[in-house]
Protein backbone atom coordinates (compact mmCIF):
# COMPACT_ATOMS: atom_id res chain seq x y z
CA UNK A 1 0.00 0.00 0.00
CA UNK A 2 1.01 3.07 -1.05
CA UNK A 3 0.44 6.29 0.91
CA UNK A 4 0.73 9.41 -0.99
CA UNK A 5 0.19 13.20 0.73
CA UNK A 6 -2.05 15.01 -2.17
CA UNK A 7 -0.86 18.50 -0.72
CA UNK A 8 3.02 17.81 -1.78
CA UNK A 9 4.84 19.55 -5.31
CA UNK A 10 1.87 20.54 -7.48
CA UNK A 11 -0.55 19.48 -5.28
CA UNK A 12 -3.15 19.24 -7.67
CA UNK A 13 -5.75 16.73 -9.22
CA UNK A 14 -3.30 15.02 -11.06
CA UNK A 15 -1.51 13.59 -8.76
CA UNK A 16 -4.90 11.69 -7.94
CA UNK A 17 -5.30 10.59 -11.28
CA UNK A 18 -1.66 9.26 -12.03
CA UNK A 19 -2.07 7.26 -8.65
CA UNK A 20 -5.29 6.17 -10.24
CA UNK A 21 -3.62 4.99 -13.15
CA UNK A 22 -0.19 3.56 -11.86
CA UNK A 23 -2.37 1.50 -9.58
CA UNK A 24 -3.81 0.32 -12.29
CA UNK A 25 -0.98 -0.65 -13.89
CA UNK A 26 1.15 -2.68 -11.40
CA UNK A 27 -1.87 -3.47 -9.49
CA UNK A 28 -0.64 -1.68 -6.12
CA UNK A 29 -3.21 -0.23 -3.90
CA UNK A 30 -2.92 3.27 -2.57
CA UNK A 31 -4.59 5.64 0.47
CA UNK A 32 -4.25 9.31 -0.49
CA UNK A 33 -4.65 11.97 2.19
CA UNK A 34 -5.07 15.72 1.86
CA UNK A 35 -6.43 15.24 -1.25
CA UNK A 36 -5.59 18.34 -3.89
CA UNK A 37 -3.83 20.31 -0.98
CA UNK A 38 -2.35 22.55 -2.71
CA UNK A 39 -5.23 24.04 -4.27
CA UNK A 40 -7.54 27.34 -2.90
CA UNK A 41 -10.40 24.37 -2.70
CA UNK A 42 -9.00 21.28 -1.75
CA UNK A 43 -10.95 18.01 -2.03
CA UNK A 44 -12.81 16.02 -4.66
CA UNK A 45 -14.37 17.87 -6.98
CA UNK A 46 -16.88 16.15 -9.32
CA UNK A 47 -14.70 16.41 -12.05
CA UNK A 48 -12.17 14.20 -10.02
CA UNK A 49 -14.94 11.68 -8.64
CA UNK A 50 -15.43 11.00 -12.57
CA UNK A 51 -12.07 10.15 -13.18
CA UNK A 52 -11.80 7.52 -10.32
CA UNK A 53 -15.24 6.41 -11.10
CA UNK A 54 -13.70 5.88 -14.45
CA UNK A 55 -11.05 4.12 -13.35
CA UNK A 56 -13.16 1.93 -10.88
CA UNK A 57 -14.94 0.75 -13.57
CA UNK A 58 -12.21 -0.10 -15.98
CA UNK A 59 -10.15 -1.77 -13.30
CA UNK A 60 -12.61 -3.39 -10.85
CA UNK A 61 -11.24 -1.16 -8.52
CA UNK A 62 -12.63 -1.08 -4.65
CA UNK A 63 -12.14 2.42 -3.75
CA UNK A 64 -13.47 4.53 -0.14
CA UNK A 65 -13.88 8.26 0.56
CA UNK A 66 -15.00 8.41 -2.57
CA UNK A 67 -17.92 11.82 -3.09
CA UNK A 68 -16.99 15.25 -3.86
CA UNK A 69 -15.28 17.05 -1.00
CA UNK A 70 -13.77 14.33 0.06
CA UNK A 71 -10.24 14.82 0.88
CA UNK A 72 -9.06 11.58 1.51
CA UNK A 73 -9.54 8.15 -0.35
CA UNK A 74 -8.25 4.47 -0.37
CA UNK A 75 -7.89 2.53 -4.05
CA UNK A 76 -7.61 -0.74 -4.64
CA UNK A 77 -7.04 -2.16 -7.98
CA UNK A 78 -8.34 -4.94 -9.65
CA UNK A 79 -8.36 -6.29 -13.00
CA UNK A 80 -8.14 -3.98 -16.36
CA UNK A 81 -10.99 -5.07 -18.36
CA UNK A 82 -11.20 -3.76 -22.27
CA UNK A 83 -14.65 -2.45 -23.61
CA UNK A 84 -17.24 0.09 -24.75
CA UNK A 85 -17.80 2.97 -21.81
CA UNK A 86 -19.67 5.76 -21.03
CA UNK A 87 -18.30 8.14 -18.92
CA UNK A 88 -20.05 11.73 -17.48
CA UNK A 89 -18.80 14.39 -15.67
CA UNK A 90 -22.31 16.44 -15.30
CA UNK A 91 -20.09 19.20 -15.14
CA UNK A 92 -17.85 21.09 -17.62
CA UNK A 93 -15.26 19.23 -16.13
CA UNK A 94 -12.84 18.10 -18.26
CA UNK A 95 -13.30 14.92 -20.74
CA UNK A 96 -9.37 15.49 -21.41
CA UNK A 97 -8.60 14.54 -17.86
CA UNK A 98 -10.76 11.80 -17.34
CA UNK A 99 -8.94 10.35 -20.81
CA UNK A 100 -6.22 10.82 -18.57
CA UNK A 101 -6.84 9.03 -15.78
CA UNK A 102 -7.80 5.40 -18.13
CA UNK A 103 -5.67 6.13 -21.06
CA UNK A 104 -2.79 4.56 -20.38
CA UNK A 105 -4.56 1.12 -18.66
CA UNK A 106 -7.16 0.63 -21.60
CA UNK A 107 -3.78 1.45 -24.36
CA UNK A 108 -2.18 -1.56 -22.56
CA UNK A 109 -4.88 -3.97 -21.84
CA UNK A 110 -5.54 -7.02 -23.76
CA UNK A 111 -8.13 -5.97 -26.67
CA UNK A 112 -9.49 -2.27 -27.75
CA UNK A 113 -12.06 0.12 -26.09
CA UNK A 114 -14.32 2.37 -27.16
CA UNK A 115 -15.10 5.10 -24.97
CA UNK A 116 -17.34 7.65 -24.54
CA UNK A 117 -16.93 11.16 -22.11
CA UNK A 118 -18.96 13.69 -21.38
CA UNK A 119 -18.23 16.72 -19.99
CA UNK A 120 -16.00 20.11 -20.91
CA UNK A 121 -14.08 19.91 -23.66
CA UNK A 122 -12.05 23.05 -23.90
CA UNK A 123 -11.89 24.22 -20.33
CA UNK A 124 -9.14 26.23 -17.86
CA UNK A 125 -6.26 24.03 -16.51
CA UNK A 126 -6.89 21.09 -18.79
CA UNK A 127 -6.04 19.98 -22.19
CA UNK A 128 -8.39 20.87 -25.08
CA UNK A 129 -9.62 18.61 -27.58
CA UNK A 130 -7.38 19.59 -29.89
CA UNK A 131 -4.32 19.24 -27.75
CA UNK A 132 -5.32 15.72 -27.47
CA UNK A 133 -6.32 15.09 -30.52
CA UNK A 134 -2.96 17.03 -32.33
CA UNK A 135 -0.19 16.75 -29.27
CA UNK A 136 -0.68 13.91 -27.10
CA UNK A 137 -2.16 11.17 -29.20
CA UNK A 138 0.73 11.43 -32.20
CA UNK A 139 3.17 10.64 -29.93
CA UNK A 140 1.80 7.71 -28.42
CA UNK A 141 0.66 6.43 -31.09
CA UNK A 142 4.36 6.05 -32.13
CA UNK A 143 4.79 4.38 -29.07
CA UNK A 144 2.47 0.89 -30.26
CA UNK A 145 -0.98 1.82 -29.63
CA UNK A 146 -3.14 3.12 -32.15
CA UNK A 147 -5.63 5.73 -30.05
CA UNK A 148 -8.24 7.97 -32.12
CA UNK A 149 -10.44 10.81 -30.70
CA UNK A 150 -13.59 12.61 -32.18
CA UNK A 151 -14.99 15.51 -31.10
CA UNK A 152 -18.61 15.31 -31.31
CA UNK A 153 -19.73 18.39 -29.43
CA UNK A 154 -18.31 21.04 -27.75
CA UNK A 155 -18.32 21.87 -23.90
CA UNK A 156 -17.85 24.54 -22.41
CA UNK A 157 -17.63 25.97 -19.21
CA UNK A 158 -19.76 26.66 -16.85
CA UNK A 159 -22.44 24.37 -19.12
CA UNK A 160 -20.55 21.56 -20.22
CA UNK A 161 -22.24 19.18 -22.31
CA UNK A 162 -19.55 18.26 -24.74
CA UNK A 163 -18.79 15.19 -26.42
CA UNK A 164 -15.75 13.31 -27.24
CA UNK A 165 -15.08 9.13 -28.50
CA UNK A 166 -11.74 7.52 -28.41
CA UNK A 167 -11.32 4.39 -29.31
CA UNK A 168 -8.12 2.70 -28.28
CA UNK A 169 -6.57 -0.28 -29.97
CA UNK A 170 -3.54 -1.59 -27.86
CA UNK A 171 0.03 -2.47 -27.99
CA UNK A 172 3.39 -3.16 -26.12
CA UNK A 173 4.57 0.40 -25.50
CA UNK A 174 8.26 0.48 -27.27
CA UNK A 175 10.56 3.28 -26.05
CA UNK A 176 11.42 6.60 -28.56
CA UNK A 177 13.48 9.75 -28.37
CA UNK A 178 11.23 12.28 -29.17
CA UNK A 179 14.43 15.06 -29.44
CA UNK A 180 13.97 17.35 -33.02
CA UNK A 181 10.93 19.01 -33.82
CA UNK A 182 11.54 18.46 -37.66
CA UNK A 183 10.28 21.54 -40.10
CA UNK A 184 7.46 24.00 -39.04
CA UNK A 185 4.94 22.69 -41.68
CA UNK A 186 1.70 24.72 -40.22
CA UNK A 187 0.83 27.49 -38.08
CA UNK A 188 -2.91 28.14 -36.93
CA UNK A 189 -4.77 30.38 -34.53
CA UNK A 190 -8.85 30.17 -34.41
CA UNK A 191 -11.24 31.21 -31.97
CA UNK A 192 -14.18 29.26 -31.79
CA UNK A 193 -17.26 31.06 -30.46
CA UNK A 194 -20.62 29.31 -29.41
CA UNK A 195 -23.12 32.60 -28.55
CA UNK A 196 -20.70 34.55 -27.99
CA UNK A 197 -20.20 38.17 -29.93
CA UNK A 198 -18.06 37.20 -33.64
CA UNK A 199 -15.89 40.69 -32.09
CA UNK A 200 -14.59 38.98 -29.32
CA UNK A 201 -12.73 36.26 -31.70
CA UNK A 202 -11.94 39.06 -33.67
CA UNK A 203 -10.20 41.00 -30.81
CA UNK A 204 -8.41 37.59 -30.02
CA UNK A 205 -7.07 36.79 -33.41
CA UNK A 206 -5.88 40.85 -33.26
CA UNK A 207 -4.09 40.12 -30.20
CA UNK A 208 -2.55 36.38 -31.00
CA UNK A 209 -1.21 38.23 -34.19
CA UNK A 210 0.54 40.99 -32.34
CA UNK A 211 2.99 38.69 -30.63
CA UNK A 212 2.85 35.77 -33.41
CA UNK A 213 3.63 38.83 -35.97
CA UNK A 214 5.61 36.60 -38.26
CA UNK A 215 2.50 33.77 -39.19
CA UNK A 216 0.55 34.30 -42.30
CA UNK A 217 -3.14 36.32 -42.13
CA UNK A 218 -4.59 33.42 -43.63
CA UNK A 219 -3.62 31.61 -40.42
CA UNK A 220 -6.10 33.29 -38.19
CA UNK A 221 -9.45 32.52 -38.27
CA UNK A 222 -12.58 32.39 -36.72
CA UNK A 223 -15.18 29.14 -36.17
CA UNK A 224 -18.33 30.03 -34.95
CA UNK A 225 -20.64 27.43 -33.29
CA UNK A 226 -24.37 26.74 -33.03
CA UNK A 227 -25.42 29.14 -29.79
CA UNK A 228 -26.75 25.92 -28.48
CA UNK A 229 -23.62 24.95 -27.86
CA UNK A 230 -22.68 28.06 -25.72
CA UNK A 231 -21.66 30.11 -24.36
CA UNK A 232 -18.93 29.46 -24.68
CA UNK A 233 -15.04 30.45 -26.23
CA UNK A 234 -11.30 29.41 -26.82
CA UNK A 235 -8.71 30.40 -28.90
CA UNK A 236 -6.35 27.26 -30.13
CA UNK A 237 -3.15 28.16 -31.58
CA UNK A 238 -1.29 25.55 -33.39
CA UNK A 239 1.84 25.19 -34.47
CA UNK A 240 2.25 21.67 -36.52
CA UNK A 241 6.59 21.00 -37.06
CA UNK A 242 7.45 17.49 -38.46
CA UNK A 243 7.69 15.61 -36.04
CA UNK A 244 5.60 17.53 -33.06
CA UNK A 245 2.33 19.60 -32.67
CA UNK A 246 2.18 21.93 -29.97
CA UNK A 247 -1.54 23.29 -29.27
CA UNK A 248 -1.65 26.30 -26.79
CA UNK A 249 -4.87 27.68 -25.31
CA UNK A 250 -7.43 30.00 -24.18
CA UNK A 251 -10.63 30.32 -22.22
CA UNK A 252 -12.65 32.98 -22.53
CA UNK A 253 -13.87 34.01 -19.01
CA UNK A 254 -16.28 36.66 -17.94
CA UNK A 255 -14.52 39.38 -16.50
CA UNK A 256 -11.91 38.35 -18.64
CA UNK A 257 -10.81 41.38 -21.21
CA UNK A 258 -10.36 38.79 -24.44
CA UNK A 259 -6.96 40.81 -25.36
CA UNK A 260 -5.29 39.55 -22.16
CA UNK A 261 -6.02 35.86 -22.77
CA UNK A 262 -5.26 35.81 -26.30
CA UNK A 263 -1.61 37.45 -25.45
CA UNK A 264 -1.01 35.05 -22.48
CA UNK A 265 -1.47 32.12 -25.23
CA UNK A 266 0.00 34.02 -27.70
CA UNK A 267 3.16 34.11 -25.25
CA UNK A 268 3.27 30.77 -24.49
CA UNK A 269 3.46 30.15 -27.86
CA UNK A 270 5.97 32.88 -28.75
CA UNK A 271 8.36 31.27 -26.11
CA UNK A 272 7.76 27.72 -27.40
CA UNK A 273 8.75 28.84 -30.80
CA UNK A 274 11.60 30.71 -29.66
CA UNK A 275 13.17 27.53 -28.07
CA UNK A 276 13.82 24.05 -29.79
CA UNK A 277 12.84 21.67 -27.40
CA UNK A 278 9.99 19.13 -28.78
CA UNK A 279 7.58 19.21 -25.54
CA UNK A 280 6.06 22.21 -24.59
CA UNK A 281 4.34 22.87 -21.31
CA UNK A 282 1.83 20.37 -20.88
CA UNK A 283 2.94 17.89 -23.02
CA UNK A 284 6.06 16.78 -20.69
CA UNK A 285 4.05 15.87 -17.61
CA UNK A 286 1.76 13.99 -20.06
CA UNK A 287 4.43 12.24 -21.22
CA UNK A 288 5.82 10.62 -18.28
CA UNK A 289 3.42 7.49 -17.70
CA UNK A 290 4.14 6.23 -21.09
CA UNK A 291 7.46 6.41 -20.94
CA UNK A 292 7.76 5.07 -17.91
CA UNK A 293 5.82 1.75 -18.78
CA UNK A 294 7.91 1.61 -21.88
CA UNK A 295 10.81 1.25 -19.58
CA UNK A 296 13.08 3.56 -21.58
CA UNK A 297 13.32 6.77 -24.03
CA UNK A 298 14.30 10.17 -23.74
CA UNK A 299 12.27 13.67 -24.75
CA UNK A 300 13.25 16.85 -24.71
CA UNK A 301 11.11 19.54 -23.38
CA UNK A 302 11.10 23.55 -22.17
CA UNK A 303 11.17 24.49 -18.79
CA UNK A 304 10.40 22.02 -16.77
CA UNK A 305 6.77 22.32 -14.46
CA UNK A 306 5.96 21.58 -11.05
CA UNK A 307 3.03 18.74 -12.85
CA UNK A 308 6.20 17.05 -14.26
CA UNK A 309 8.04 17.14 -10.93
CA UNK A 310 5.33 15.52 -9.00
CA UNK A 311 4.38 13.13 -11.60
CA UNK A 312 7.78 12.39 -11.75
CA UNK A 313 8.00 11.46 -8.23
CA UNK A 314 4.78 9.87 -8.38
CA UNK A 315 5.64 7.31 -11.00
CA UNK A 316 8.81 6.39 -9.95
CA UNK A 317 6.83 5.06 -6.31
CA UNK A 318 4.88 3.03 -8.12
CA UNK A 319 7.18 1.61 -11.11
CA UNK A 320 10.32 1.74 -9.17
CA UNK A 321 11.34 3.81 -12.36
CA UNK A 322 12.50 7.25 -12.61
CA UNK A 323 13.32 10.26 -14.79
CA UNK A 324 16.18 12.36 -15.03
CA UNK A 325 16.88 15.50 -15.70
CA UNK A 326 19.81 16.82 -18.10
CA UNK A 327 19.50 20.43 -18.66
CA UNK A 328 20.62 21.62 -22.50
CA UNK A 329 23.50 24.37 -23.49
CA UNK A 330 20.17 25.62 -25.91
CA UNK A 331 18.16 26.05 -22.44
CA UNK A 332 16.15 22.47 -23.39
CA UNK A 333 15.84 19.75 -20.82
CA UNK A 334 16.27 16.25 -21.55
CA UNK A 335 13.93 13.92 -19.95
CA UNK A 336 15.39 10.37 -19.63
CA UNK A 337 13.60 7.33 -18.37
CA UNK A 338 16.36 5.71 -15.83
CA UNK A 339 15.81 2.86 -13.20
CA UNK A 340 15.32 3.97 -9.69
P1 LIG B 1 -4.12 19.47 -12.29
O1 LIG B 1 -3.84 20.94 -12.37
O2 LIG B 1 -3.31 18.80 -11.23
O3 LIG B 1 -5.56 19.14 -12.27
O4 LIG B 1 -3.55 18.85 -13.71
C1 LIG B 1 -3.90 19.44 -14.93
C2 LIG B 1 -3.47 18.55 -16.10
O5 LIG B 1 -3.97 19.17 -17.28
C3 LIG B 1 -1.95 18.40 -16.30
O6 LIG B 1 -1.68 17.13 -16.82
C4 LIG B 1 -1.64 19.49 -17.33
O7 LIG B 1 -0.52 19.19 -18.15
C5 LIG B 1 -2.92 19.50 -18.17
N1 LIG B 1 -3.21 20.84 -18.74
C6 LIG B 1 -3.54 21.97 -18.06
N2 LIG B 1 -3.73 23.01 -18.92
C7 LIG B 1 -3.49 22.53 -20.17
C8 LIG B 1 -3.51 23.11 -21.46
N3 LIG B 1 -3.82 24.40 -21.65
N4 LIG B 1 -3.19 22.32 -22.51
C9 LIG B 1 -2.87 21.01 -22.34
N5 LIG B 1 -2.86 20.40 -21.13
C10 LIG B 1 -3.16 21.14 -20.05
Amino acid sequence: MIIIDGSEGEGGGQVLRYACALALLTGTPFTIENIRGGREKPGLMRQHVTAIEAACVIGGAECTGLAVGSNSLSFRPGRVTPGDYHFAVGTAGSTGLVLQTILVPLMLADAPSRLVIEGGTHAMAAPPFEFLERTLLPVINRMGPTVSARLVRHGFFPRGGGRIEVDIVPAPLRPIACLARGDLRRVGATAILAGIPFDVGDRELKTAAKTLADWPQDAFATRQLPAEQGPGNALILEAAFEHVTEVMSAFGKIGVPAERLAKTAARRMGGYLACDAFAGPYLQDQLLLPFALAGDGVFSTVKVSQHTLTAAALVARFVGRGFRFRSCEDGATLVEVVSA
